[in-house]
């Protein structure tokens, strides 16, 4: 079928004619084929790579033609913005929701495709931003993640919300391949296209004893190293073709970097200008190795590091000069990556309680699904490493000719009712019991299953819950109304236990702990927290012991431990402990840090909410320490943090001049000032700080010029973008 026929706006074609795109793929005609341009529901469920962001996009200009509007839900924040640049052109307004939880972001009504992730959708619904209403298409990527047991009920909920509130909304979902999408299908009332098609050919194999084993076929491979892992990737290097090699931790993945780097001794002066980049944006020890790795044509990809580092091993390896990156699975999940050969070495995960457990062969054939790169490789392989003969059959049975899982609804969990039925009454989609069953009716869960009882177990359970927390009450005829506190809660986009927590807890204290706080924090359900390592335990007993009574919450279980971790990273960071200290002490890594920075930047600006209403005595400590949270920094510097234009390092260099409040500013040598913050700096400073201390700007003396002490990119504010979803 030809891009000519479409109809779709000439931009589009111009285009898609730039990029060499004149024809569709087969699976793409057989989504045009099945409605795509008459607002038909689709499930698109093909392989990675066979096209399905064109799909989305073709479907969306042509809503837009029409006057209409686009919201696109991806998993990842770090997607946003890869649809954000995919989708955007001069005929089109894109636009990307990322703000506070709390907002209801009325400016994104301006823009044709909106891109949010599906808990930032859910805030928005729940602060009851207008122009949702007014979303005609809603395309949901990755759409079989209503199956994934911490985010899928979340997803779930949005999709049936946006159609309760637009009974007309398009709906196209985007999926992998998935045991049951006719179940999915079924409840989105949308037709199914499916295919096996791929734009590279797959060899899918097993490696074993120097030789690939695929189908019918074998490659023998020159086996120079005793290392399978290594041998595969020298034998696809050799060729000129890149690796991706999936490892199950982030260690792993490190040492595969450290071992790949020894064997390639690929040089190149870009290599060099990477490695640069990533030692500057990564100081931590783990930045070094990464560092030394790239300059050698290897790197390793997880969570922990930092997002400049990140960024620089994606754009290393898509421009080819970085010739493998070893990483855990939830690059498999994210980016679009691909690879000549996929190696996956670790198919086996530990599940605490279960011990090592296969991984799930949808994740599998995402893996496998980023081998071969489109117009670039001849074929794409994934391969699997055999640990003895026997294991080759396994592995072909269990993985590359398993059938994919079957998905299933999450939404009958009862902390996840909790959460969503609370944001149900609050937000007035359902004001009794008979409208919130109706709701629940109409779940991907009701399909799914004939007989409800669980279900309905459960919502009764979770709304005594929320009637003895009082963020409910049910009238006497039966009204549930949401209490000022479940208003609240729902829009801080808080676990109800979390806020009971919070309020709860200190409500009850006489005097305020910032470590208290923090750990109480680091306690609730919307914290992560970080795994007690064997090395952590004699810290963690040690503050215990020493510490006790500053922490709050009593439960003395592995969560509580793990809370104490996270909470002594939290407080190191404002403590100004520099970073890579703090990476060695808790053997966390960069990208880590900041990650518990954003997370309890918002639970600090939803505590300073709740406080406020429930613990006003404290609102001024929890505001502080939401501060301290935000900028990294020790109480002291707070009357100089809060002026616009100072960050950590500029308000320690002023501390340490003895130039501590807004009045020392205004009385200290205007040379010492501008000699750390420069002149324009200077000048705005001064105004806010004759404006905080009540004097006129006629008393601020003449500024010298001189050039300001400069300050590295990584010692300005963090970034101010609230919690990322999803990593
Ligand atoms: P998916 O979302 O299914 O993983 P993408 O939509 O990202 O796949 O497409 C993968 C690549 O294929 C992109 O680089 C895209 O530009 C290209 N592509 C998509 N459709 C076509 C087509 N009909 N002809 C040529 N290239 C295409």
């Amino acid at each position: 079928m030809k891009i000519d026929s479409l109809p779709i706006p000439i931009s589009l074609r111009t285009k898609y004619s730039a990029l060499g795109i004149t024809e569709l793929y087969p699976p793409q005609a057989k989504c045009v084929e099945a409605g795509l341009f008459n607002r038909k529901n689709q499930l698109v469920a093909i392989p990675t790579a066979s096209g399905k962001t064109l799909v989305a996009e073709m479907a969306m200009q042509k809503e837009i033609s029409d006057g209409g509007k686009c919201l696109y839900i991806v998993p990842l924040k770090a997607l946003a913005a890869e649809k954000y640049e995919d989708f955007s052109g001069k005929e089109v307004k894109v636009g990307i929701a990322t703000g506070d939880p709390d907002q209801r972001d009325e400016y994104l009504g301006r823009y044709d495709i909106i891109v949010a992730t599906s808990e930032k959708t859910d805030s928005l619904l729940r602060n009851r931003a207008e122009w949702l209403k007014r979303v005609s298409l809603l395309v949901v990527d990755e759409i079989h993640l209503i199956g994934d047991p911490s985010r899928g009920a979340t997803l779930e909920m949005v999709i049936a919300k946006l159609r309760y509130q637009n009974p007309n909304l398009q709906i196209i979902g985007l999926s992998a391949t998935m045991g049951n999408p006719e179940e999915l299908a079924n409840w989105l009332n949308a037709a199914l296209v499916t295919s096996e098609w791929r734009p590279v050919d797959l060899r899918e194999g097993v490696y074993y004893n120097g030789a690939i084993h695929f189908h019918g076929s074998e490659r023998i491979l020159q086996t120079p190293k005793k290392d399978d892992d290594l041998n595969l990737l020298l034998d696809t290097a050799e060729e000129g073709g890149q690796c991706l090699v999936f490892v199950s931790s982030r260690r792993s993945a490190e040492a595969y970097a450290k071992r790949a780097a020894v064997v390639l001794k690929k040089k190149s002066e870009a290599l060099d200008l990477y490695a640069e980049k990533i030692a500057k944006a990564d100081t931590t020890p783990s930045g070094k190795v990464l560092a030394n790795s790239v300059k050698n044509g290897a790197a390793f990809h997880h969570a922990g590091l930092p997002r400049a580092a990140r960024e620089a091993v994606e754009e290393g390896f898509r421009k080819g000069e970085i010739q493998v990156i070893a990483s855990t699975p939830t690059l498999a999940a994210g980016l679009n990556l691909p690879a000549r050969r996929v190696i996956i070495r670790d198919y086996q995960r530990y599940e605490a309680g279960v011990g090592m457990n296969p991984i799930p062969v949808m994740e599998y054939r995402q893996m496998a699904g980023r081998a071969g790169r489109p117009r670039l490789d001849p074929y794409g392989e994934a391969v699997l490493i055999a640990k003895d003969r026997d294991a080759v059959d396994v592995l072909f049975e269990k993985f590359i000719d398993a059938p994919a899982e079957n998905i299933a609804s999450q939404c009958q969990k009862e902390n996840e009712l909790r959460n969503h039925l609370l944001a149900l009454i609050t937000t007035g989609f359902a004001k009794n019991r008979a409208e919130l069953d109706g709701f629940m009716e109409k779940s991907f869960y009701a399909s799914q299953k004939a007989v409800h009882r669980r279900l309905d177990r459960n919502i009764g359970k979770a709304l005594s819950y929320l009637i003895e927390s009082g963020m409910i009450t049910e009238e006497t005829g039966g009204e549930l109304l949401g209490t000022s506190f479940g208003v609240l809660a729902s829009r801080l986009y808080l676990d109800p236990e979390t806020a009971s927590l919070i309020r709860d807890i200190l409500g009850k204290q006489e005097t305020f702990s910032a470590f208290g706080m923090l750990h109480l924090l680091c306690m609730t359900p919307n914290m992560f927290r970080f795994y007690l390592k064997a090395s952590d335990e004699r810290l963690v007993d040690e503050v215990f012991s020493e510490r006790g009574d500053e922490l709050w919450c009593e439960e003395l279980s592995e969560e509580f431990f793990a809370a104490v971790k996270t909470a002594l990273v939290a407080e190191a960071w404002c403590e100004e402990v520099p970073e890579d200290v703090i990476c060695e002490n808790f053997g966390v890594g960069a990208g880590d840090i900041h990650a518990v920075v954003e997370n309890l930047r918002w639970l600090m600006h939803a505590s300073a909410r709740i406080a406020h209403e429930f613990a006003p005595r404290f609102d001024t400590d929890v505001r502080d320490l939401e501060i301290r949270i935000e900028n990294g920094v020790k109480e002291e510097l707070l009357p100089l943090i809060t002026l616009r234009g100072i960050g950590r390092i500029r308000a320690r260099r002023l501390f340490d001049r003895g130039i501590t409040t807004p009045e020392d500013l205004l009385s200290a040598e205007p040379k010492d000032v501008v000699g750390i913050l420069g002149t324009v700096l200077t000048k705005s400073v001064l105004e806010q700080a004759a404006k905080k201390t009540g004097r006129t700007l006629d008393a601020v003396p003449l500024l010298i010029e001189e050039e300001a002490v400069p300050v590295k990119a990584s010692e300005t504010k963090p970034q101010k973008t609230l919690f990322d979803f999803g990593e």
